[in-house]
């Protein structure tokens, strides 16, 4: 009975290090997202294109710097194009 534990506990380390190996090959991002449900969805989300206002420039929300002025939220491609949009929009 002893002997049967250690083997299951034998069996589920070698599991974890294989996983963690196949991971390293097949890249951790995509382990990652496939997670859960809740995660794909805010991925989803991520993966939308956004309109910078200034250069008109569409971006993936995940690589968009977002700002927040007069409660309204605003994407650009790039941390120049903020500025631009703050010097142009004083609040
Ligand atoms: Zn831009």
């Amino acid at each position: 009975m002893y002997r049967l534990f250690l083997i299951i506990f034998l069996l589920i380390v070698l599991y974890f290090l294989l996983r963690q190996m196949f991971r390293g090959v097949t890249g951790p991002i995509r382990d990652e997202r496939s997670i859960s449900a809740d995660s794909a969805e805010r991925d989803k989300e991520q993966d939308q294109m956004v309109e910078d206002p200034v250069c008109h420039t569409f971006v993936p929300r995940r690589i968009a710097v977002i700002e927040q002025m007069g409660g309204q939220t605003y994407f650009f491609c790039s941390k120049e194009c903020a500025v631009t949009f703050r010097s142009q929009h004083p609040v």
